[in-house]
């Protein structure tokens, strides 16, 4: 392999995700793991600190401190990273848990993953690709659980699934208004592509553009994806700078824990970020954390490089320090402990009520045909919405930043300035009380109008405190709905 040099600014997958400077990182954070003076003027570092004018900021981290926080191994430094990770989560998204469900599409694909049951060679997977009424009738579902944010999956096929398969499908779902629902986000999981149909994808008026990028290791990521387009790692890594030409402010990186070592794909991913940053002025919108699991012919334990729990809630710690401003999605691949285990980690999204097969939403019971992975947590929406309120977690299907503008830097400002409070806070409770209204059963609107009540006492601004009050009664006491500051 050529010798590449280092450097974030490069358009070069090789030079921004450099296996070279993430080996030095590595030996450096070995080196130094136990150094007790550095790793706290680290964690010092990350903390949040109040700004003159308002809100406050968090400085983030470099990968080499992000990478020699995640190798400490002393107890207490590793529970003050922790603490510190809650300390930034609560200072800049509050207690509030942003909620979204899958929605598969497509299982054709022409790629050959080792990991994923979706892989060209699985012959015993059905193969199937929603139809557009499918598409209406599985986001009809989807609107009766409650959802209004959703992320779009699908497999990589240009004749099967071309771009234009994916820009109806979006305009479908956005199309469905289905008693007092609507879906008003749609999110994108589709493989690495052009800027041309980059463009298509903003023009469709997607929110975050998610590719994960399964591992920063180049050899290993040439092995595991052995066969078609997705094998070209560097059309891979280069695809989130292309989304952005295109005009896709809102990115989300992730990496498949499992595959590699994972100090390796930290280092890698915070680097990623940098890079972001340094061309972009603005850093990943989020950031996923899934783990390999168990799917048709998939078994997990064939991948040599898999993580305790423990070591899982560290990862999501110290991303948390890295990239204090990124939303850490973690989905319904975890179990209800590790899921609870992460909201105190930093994460600022959830999945829920989640079905991993194509056209499984309209089915009584969970299909398992067609499912890319097993799914851990499978209680219901309702379930998970009053699990989050029982811990004190407001769930929020809050959409509006970037229906009203508010995506790329523009939102980073928002959480810098401390207006979240003012404008997430009440956009949260009222698209709770949204949800509660129409969807939860009678538990759940229990416990959720306690809720509701205790945090609009939040709000700082007395009229926005006054306004979304009278929104929350319009809501409960008419069809009027998609109220938003
Ligand atoms: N096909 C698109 C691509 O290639 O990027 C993305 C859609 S795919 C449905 C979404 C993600 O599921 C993949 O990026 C991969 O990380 C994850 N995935 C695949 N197989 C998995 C497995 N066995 N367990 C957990 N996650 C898996």
């Amino acid at each position: 392999m050529a010798a590449f040099k280092y450097d974030p600014k490069s358009l070069v997958a090789d030079e921004f995700i450099n296996d070279a400077e993430i080996r030095e990182t590595l030996a450096w954070a070995e080196a130094h793991k136990n150094d007790a003076a550095l790793v706290d003027e680290i964690i010092e570092k990350a903390r949040p600190r109040p700004r003159p004018e308002g809100g406050c900021t968090c400085a983030g981290l470099t990968h080499r401190e992000a990478s020699l926080l995640l190798a400490c191994e002393i107890p207490e430094k590793v529970e003050r990273i922790f603490q510190v990770a809650e300390e930034i989560k609560l200072a800049f998204y509050g207690n509030r848990i942003v909620i979204f469900a899958p929605l598969y599409l497509s299982n054709y694909c022409v790629n050959g993953c080792l990991y994923c049951p979706y892989h060209l060679k699985n012959k015993t997977m059905p193969r199937r690709k929603l139809s557009q009424d499918e598409v209406r009738a599985e986001v009809v579902a989807l609107q009766d659980m409650g959802h209004k944010r959703l992320a779009i999956e699908s497999g990589e096929d240009p004749v099967h699934n071309p771009i234009e398969y994916i820009l109806d499908c979006i305009k479908t779902i956005y199309s469905v208004h289905h008693k007092n629902g609507d879906i008003r986000r749609v999110n994108v999981n589709i493989a690495a592509t052009t800027v041309e149909n980059y463009r298509k994808l903003k023009e469709a008026g997607i929110g975050t553009y998610i590719l994960f990028q399964e591992t920063y290791h180049k050899e290993s990521y040439l092995r595991l994806h052995p066969t078609g387009p997705k094998h070209d790692y560097n059309w891979h890594t280069e695809a989130m700078d292309r989304a952005m030409e295109g005009g896709i402010d809102d990115v989300g990186l992730g990496v498949l824990f499992g595959l590699e070592l994972y100090k390796y794909e930290f280092a890698g991913l915070v680097m990623h970020a940098e890079h972001l940053e340094a061309v972009h002025g603005v850093g990943p919108h989020t950031i996923s954390v899934p783990r390999v699991k168990r799917a048709d012919d998939i078994d997990p334990d064939a991948f040599d490089n898999g993580i305790s729990d423990e070591t899982f809630a560290k990862i999501a710690a110290c991303i948390r320090l890295a990239v204090p401003y990124t939303g850490m999605i973690v989905s319904t691949r975890e179990t209800e402990k590790v899921r609870a285990q992460l909201l105190r980690c930093g994460v600022s999204q959830v999945s829920g009520g989640s079905r991993t097969s194509v056209g499984g939403y309209t089915e009584q019971e969970r299909p398992h045909e067609t499912e890319q992975f097993d799914v851990s947590d499978q209680r219901t929406l309702d379930d998970v919405v009053r699990w989050l309120m029982e811990s004190d977690h407001v769930p929020s299907f809050c959409t509006a930043c970037y229906r009203a503008g508010r995506t790329g830097d523009r939102f980073m400002s928002l959480c810098k300035t401390g207006q979240i409070l003012n404008c997430c806070h009440p956009n949260a409770l009222m698209t709770l009380a949204e949800y509660l209204v129409d969807y939860a059963t009678p538990e759940t609107k229990k416990v959720g109008w306690a809720m509701i009540e205790r945090e609009l006492a939040k709000i700082p601004k007395e009229n926005v405190r006054r306004v979304a009050a009278e929104n929350i009664e319009a809501i409960k006491n008419s069809d009027r709905r998609d109220f938003r500051f």
